[in-house]
């Protein structure tokens, strides 16, 4: 079987802090010290001991904070998961190719989750609010990773998509990937 056929990658619409998933991957910052949009809205939802786990781990293994394109996990506090992985995209330029550290977002962020035994996994669209990522190239990306990366014991991959645009683009971008 391959990993296409065993990995169910599915659109949901709305606010990836609602979700029951085992892993919700957050569009961190490098501090982990919390930030806006999806960051923040985990935060906020999931209390403070993700802050706590996340001052930990600058404290000892990630001192100058994580870099873009890794993945580190903590407890998802009182959020309806058991992690959220942190994972810092990369800002958009049009005058440099991020695209692999995009990627290394999406690949590394399922490693992490998988290594830990989930079998759920819920990603934001990485990028694509305050570092500026195009949406129609960020789901190309998004999707194309999944599908290629997403492996046992994870079963469903779950992308949660703030708005109609955004939804919209990843089920164009799936469409296009399974064509
Ligand atoms: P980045 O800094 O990586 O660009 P953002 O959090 O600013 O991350 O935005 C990433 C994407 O997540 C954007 O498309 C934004 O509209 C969306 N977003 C913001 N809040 C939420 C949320 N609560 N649930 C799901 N998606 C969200």
């Amino acid at each position: 079987m391959s990993t296409l056929s065993a990995v169910e990658v599915t659109l949901v619409r709305g606010d990836i802090t609602r979700q029951t998933v085992d892993a919700v991957v957050n569009a961190a910052n490098s501090s982990l010290l919390g930030g806006g949009g999806v960051d923040g809205a985990i935060h906020r939802r999931g209390g403070p001991e993700i802050l706590a786990e996340c001052r930990k781990l600058r404290a000892s293994h990630y001192g100058g904070g994580l870099a873009t394109g890794r993945a580190v996990a903590t407890t998802a506090g009182r959020l309806d998961a058991r992690w959220v992985v942190h994972t810092v995209g990369p800002v958009w330029s049009a005058a440099e190719d991020r695209s692999a550290l995009l990627e290394s977002c999406y690949r590394t962020s399922l490693r992490v989750a998988a290594e830990l035994g989930a079998r759920t996994v819920a990603f934001p669209a990485i990028s694509t609010g305050v570092y500026g990522w195009p949406m129609d190239d960020g789901a190309r990306i998004a999707v194309r990773t999944v599908l290629a990366e997403a492996a046992a014991p994870v079963e469903e991959v779950r992308f949660v998509l703030f708005d109609a645009a955004a939804y919209d683009e990843f089920e164009r971008a799936l469409a296009a990937a399974r064509a």
